[in-house]
């Protein structure tokens, strides 16, 4: 049975028993890979995704695949960096497989999403971020509870004091950035997290 504590007070035991988490697949839900492990505990943002893909489920490790290598690149930031600065963390941790569509992958459903929470929420009370990213609408819902993204691209929001930036998910899959006004808001959201990731390391 998956075990975690009532309670955490280092992020590296958390992070030991969140790579061992099977909750889900307890719960009777049909997961494709273990948790994702993020790299380091020292970072000063936050980064917030949906869910990982069948790359970053193989890897077990965060935006690996092609959407990893867009949200750098309009980040400007190369792997070390984006990785050293941020904590890369999403709704559910483990790849949840194909969806029964057959077009993208599964979307966690809540009961997964509640579940993953408990780890977001102690993350959040050890890292104590400076910066949080959301990246998708899902992300955007579960924490800030907004229920719409393209309004919210290009603009800066607050959690208990910490500046929150919400991203488009950069898959492929994604017709988002067709529109020129959603481009426009895009950029706008890129330079928002830039002048805050400037701000941290002032
Ligand atoms: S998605 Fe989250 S809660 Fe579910 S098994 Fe993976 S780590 Fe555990």
């Amino acid at each position: 049975m998956t075990a975690h504590k009532s309670s955490y007070r280092s992020l590296a035991s958390l992070q030991r028993d969140l790579s061992r988490c099977r909750a889900c697949v307890e719960a009777g839900y049909p997961l494709e890979s273990l948790p994702v492990r993020v790299p380091g505990n020292a970072q000063r943002a936050y980064l917030f995704g949906q869910a990982p893909g069948v790359v970053e489920g193989e890897e077990r490790l965060p935006w690996r695949g092609r959407a990893g290598r867009t949200l750098r690149s309009w980040l400007e930031l190369e792997e070390d960096e984006f990785y050293g600065k941020f904590y890369c963390a999403s709704v559910t941790r483990c790849y949840p497989g194909r969806a029964p569509s057959g077009r993208g992958d599964r979307t966690p459903t809540p009961q997964e999403q509640e579940l993953c929470s408990y780890w977001r929420h102690w993350e959040l009370e050890l890292l104590r971020p400076r910066l949080i990213v959301t990246v998708g609408g899902l992300a955007l819902r579960r924490l800030l509870g907004l229920p719409s993204l393209t309004p919210c691209v290009g603009e800066r929001y607050e959690l208990e004091g910490t500046p929150v930036v919400p991203l488009p998910h950069p898959s492929g899959a994604s017709g988002w950035l067709n529109d020129p006004a959603n481009r426009d808001r895009l950029t706008a959201a890129v330079e928002l997290v830039r002048s805050e990731l400037r701000r941290l390391n002032d």
